[in-house]
C-alpha cells in the first residue's frame, strides 16, 4: 500500500512524513479516528517508511526491511496489544525493556501501541518517561478509537494525527483501487458510510447482505394495521441479530430523510428505493431509537418490533 492510495489526506500525510523522516517532530504520534477509518494501516506505513532502506518515495515496498517489516518480522519493531481487555503494566515494562537494547538493524526502534485506551493507569504512568526522552531515539505510534481514555499527561507528549471517515465517493474510489467491481465499490462504500475498514468487512460478510435484504422488505411490506404481523414475522427469526437489523434501519431512516429533503443518500446506489420507500424516515429513526431502548430492558424482539412497526403505519 502506498501513501498516496489514501484518498483525501494524501498532502497532509506526505508532509507529516517528511517531517518524521527529517527528524523534526516529537517521538510519539497517536493515530485517533472511528474504527475502519484507516488509522492503523496508516501508522504501519510511517513505522514502515521509517525503517525502510530502499528508495524514495518510502516504504518502498521492495528493500529487506520493508519485506520483513510486512511480514511481521522485522527485529526492531515491537507491537503491543491489550491481551485479554487492557494491556497492563508487565506488558509497558516489557517493552521499555526492549528499547532499552540496542536496534537490531542500527537505525531507530519502533513501538507501536494498538488501542492504547486500554492501557491501565497505572501502565500509562510507566510509560510516561519513556515517552518524552525514548532511549536510543526509539518511535512511539499510538492507534485509539477513544482517546478520551487517555491520560493528558500521554496525550500531550503525542502529536496527534485525526482520521474521519472518508466520503462516499472517495471510499468507493479507495474500495475500487483495492480490486473491487465499481459498483461493489459503491454499494459498500454507501452502507459503510465512507468507512473503508468497515465496507472491507461487509465486503465478506454474506449474512449481513441477505438480512438487510429481509430487513428492507420487512418495512416495504407495511402499510396498513393488517400487514404489520406479516412484515414482522419476516425478522422474528433472528435472534441475537437484531441491533444489527436496528443499525440497517437506522441507516435506511437516515437516508429515507436525506432523500426526503432533497440531500444525497449515504446508499446512493439505492437512490430510486429510497425515493419509492412509503414511510417517513424521521418517524421510521424515531422508532428505531425507542426499539434500541426498549430492547436494553428487557422487551422481547417480536413484540417490540410489532409495537413499532404499529406505531409507524
Ligand atoms: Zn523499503
Amino acid at each position: 500500500m502506498k501513501l498516496s492510495e489514501f484518498v483525501g489526506y494524501g498532502d497532509r500525510l506526505k508532509q507529516l512524513m517528511r517531517s518524521v523522516q527529517a527528524g523534526r517532530i516529537v517521538h510519539a504520534l497517536l493515530f485517533t479516528g472511528p474504527h475502519g477509518s484507516g488509522k492503523r494501516t496508516m501508522a504501519a506505513m510511517f513505522a514502515q517508511a521509517m525503517l525502510c532502506k530502499g528508495d524514495e518515495p518510502r516504504p518502498c515496498g521492495v528493500c529487506p526491511a520493508c519485506k520483513r517489516f510486512e511480514a511481521g518480522s522485522h527485529p526492531d519493531v515491537r507491537t503491543v496489544r491489550p491481551e485479554k481487555k487492557t494491556i497492563g503494566v508487565d506488558a509497558v515494562r516489557e517493552l521499555i525493556d526492549y528499547l532499552a537494547m540496542r536496534p537490531y538493524e542500527g537505525g531507530r526502534h519502533i513501538a507501536i501501541i494498538e488501542q492504547a485506551e486500554k492501557l491501565t493507569p497505572a501502565a500509562q504512568n510507566a510509560l510516561l518517561k519513556t515517552l518524552e526522552t525514548p532511549p536510543g531515539d526509539a518511535m512511539f505510534f499510538l492507534i485509539s478509537d477513544a482517546p478520551g481514555a487517555i491520560l493528558p499527561t500521554i496525550l500531550s507528549r503525542c502529536q496527534t494525527v485525526r482520521f474521519s471517515d472518508l466520503s462516499v465517493e472517495d471510499c468507493a474510489a479507495v474500495l475500487a483501487r483495492r480490486g473491487l467491481p465499481e459498483n461493489r465499490a459503491g454499494m459498500l462504500s454507501g452502507m459503510a458510510q465512507g468507512s473503508v475498514g468497515r465496507a472491507l468487512e461487509l465486503d465478506k460478510d454474506n449474512e449481513y447482505m441477505a438480512l438487510r435484504e429481509r430487513v428492507l422488505q420487512s418495512l416495504e411490506t407495511l402499510s396498513g394495521p393488517a400487514s404489520v404481523a406479516p412484515a414482522a414475522t419476516m425478522l422474528e427469526d433472528d435472534k441475537g441479530t437484531e441491533s444489527t437489523i436496528l443499525e440497517i434501519m437506522e441507516l435506511w431512516a437516515r437516508d429515507r430523510m436525506a432523500v426526503q429533503s432533497g440531500q444525497t443518500p449515504y446508499q446512493t446506489f439505492d437512490q430510486k428505493r429510497l425515493e419509492a420507500f412509503k414511510l417517513d424516515g424521521r418517524a421510521l429513526l424515531l422508532g428505531v431509537l425507542r426499539l434500541r431502548a426498549e430492547l436494553s430492558s428487557n422487551v422481547s424482539w417480536p413484540n417490540a418490533l410489532e409495537q413499532m412497526y404499529f406505531h409507524l403505519i
